[in-house]
C-alpha cells in the first residue's frame, strides 16, 4: 500500500481539476497532470513489486515496502522503451520529499515511525540513491538538489548494483522462457468526479504498458487484474486474495494537488521574490527539487547496467 501522511480533501482535490481547471495556465495544467501521472507510473511499478512477491512466493529480506520501491526504479531505470522513465523517477522522488515537507509542520509524534513504509522523506531519498548510483550523470542536478555529497554519489552506486543484482536473481527462475504464464486484464471502472484522471490513464496506458511489461517478462501462476477504480480514498494496493492491482483514480488527483499547491506555489515564490537577493523558499528549509530534465541532458546506456551480463529485469 502506499502511504500518504497527510490526509487529502479528495472532494476538493477533484473539484480543483475541474472547477479550477481555468485558474492555471494550460502548461500549468499540462505540468501537474504530468506530475501526477508520473506518480501513477511509479505506484503501479511499486504495487507489482508487492505482486510479484505475493505471485511468485519471492523471500523479502528487510522491509517489503523498501523492496519494493527499489524494484519499481530498477525497472524504470532499465526501461529503454519509455524515454519518460526518468521524468517519472525525479517526479515520484519529488512527490514523496514535498509530501514530506508539507507534513514537516505536524510535529515529530505525528509521524509513524512504526508504519510498514519508511518515512516519505527516507523514500525520496532513497529512490534518488538508486538513480544516482545507475546514472550519476543523468541525475547530477538531482543529486545536488538533494545535497549527496560524492562519497555518497560513490555508495549509491553499491547500493543500487546490490538493489539490482538482487531482485535480477529472485526473478530469474521466473523468467519468461518460451511461453508466458497468466495473462493480466487491465480494467477501468467509472470515475465520476475523476473521469479527467482516468482518462488521462488510459490514454497514456499506464496500466497496460505495466501490464504487458510483467506478463511478457515472468510467468505468472494465475491470472491478474490491474484496475483503476475509486476506492474512497488516495491510494492503492495489491492484493493476493483478489488477484488483484488497484491502483484509485483519487491518488491521481492528490498528486495534481500536490504539484499545483506545494510544488508550483513554491517555484512561484521563489522566482517572484528575486528582488530581496534571498531565496525565500531555502529560507524556509524547503527546495523544490530539480523539475524533469530535458530530453538531451538524458543519456542512457543500459549496456553497463549488469555487470554479470545478466539482462535487465523486463
Ligand atoms: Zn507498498
Amino acid at each position: 500500500m502506499k502511504k500518504l501522511i497527510v490526509a487529502v480533501v479528495f472532494a476538493w482535490a477533484a473539484a480543483f481539476a475541474s472547477a479550477h481547471a481555468q485558474d492555471l495556465t494550460e502548461q500549468q495544467a499540462h505540468d501537474a497532470m504530468d506530475f501526477a501521472m508520473h506518480d501513477a507510473v511509479f505506484t503501479t511499478y511499486h504495487e507489482i513489486g508487492h505482486l510479484l512477491v505475493g505471485e511468485l512466493d519471492l523471500p523479502v529480506l528487510g522491509k517489503e515496502e523498501d523492496a519494493a520501491d527499489a524494484l519499481a526504479t530498477i525497472l524504470l531505470l532499465n526501461d529503454d522503451a519509455d524515454d519518460d522513465s526518468y521524468n517519472v523517477l525525479v517526479d515520484s522522488a519529488d512527490g514523496w520529499y514535498f509530501n514530506a515537507v508539507k507534513s514537516t509542520g505536524a510535529g515529530v509524534e505525528d509521524f509513524s515511525y512504526y508504519d510498514e513504509h519508511s518515512l516519505d522523506i527516507q523514500r525520496a531519498y532513497a529512490m534518488v540513491c538508486m538513480m544516482v548510483g545507475k546514472d550519476p550523470e543523468a541525475f547530477a542536478q538531482t543529486a545536488d538538489a538533494y545535497d549527496l555529497d560524492q562519497d555518497r554519489r560513490d555508495g549509491c552506486a553499491y547500493t543500487y548494483a546490490q538493489a539490482l543484482t538482487s531482485w535480477v536473481k529472485l526473478l530469474e527462475p521466473h523468467e519468461v522462457k518460451q511461453e508466458r504464464g497468466a495473462a493480466i486484464s487491465v480494467v477501468y471502472d467509472d470515475a465520476g468526479d475523476f473521469s479527467e484522471f482516468a482518462k488521462e490513464l488510459q490514454q497514456r496506458q499506464i496500466l497496460e504498458r505495466a501490464a504487458e511489461m510483467i506478463a511478457s517478462s515472468y510467468v505468472l501462476p494465475e491470472p491478474i487484474t490491474f484496475r483503476g477504480t475509486l476506492c474512497g480514498e488516495a491510494n492503492a494496493y495489491y492484493s493476493s486474495s483478489d488477484s488483484e492491482l488497484t491502483y484509485c483514480y483519487e491518488l491521481a488527483a492528490d498528486m495534481f494537488g500536490l504539484y499545483v499547491n506545494d510544488i508550483m506555489s513554491l517555484s512561484d515564490e521563489a522566482s517572484s521574490d528575486d528582488s530581496s537577493g534571498q531565496d525565500q523558499t531555502a529560507d524556509q528549509g524547503v527546495e523544490p527539487k530539480q523539475r524533469p530534465m530535458s530530453a538531451d541532458s538524458r543519456m542512457v546506456d543500459l549496456s553497463g547496467s549488469l555487470s554479470d551480463g545478466t539482462p535487465p529485469p523486463k
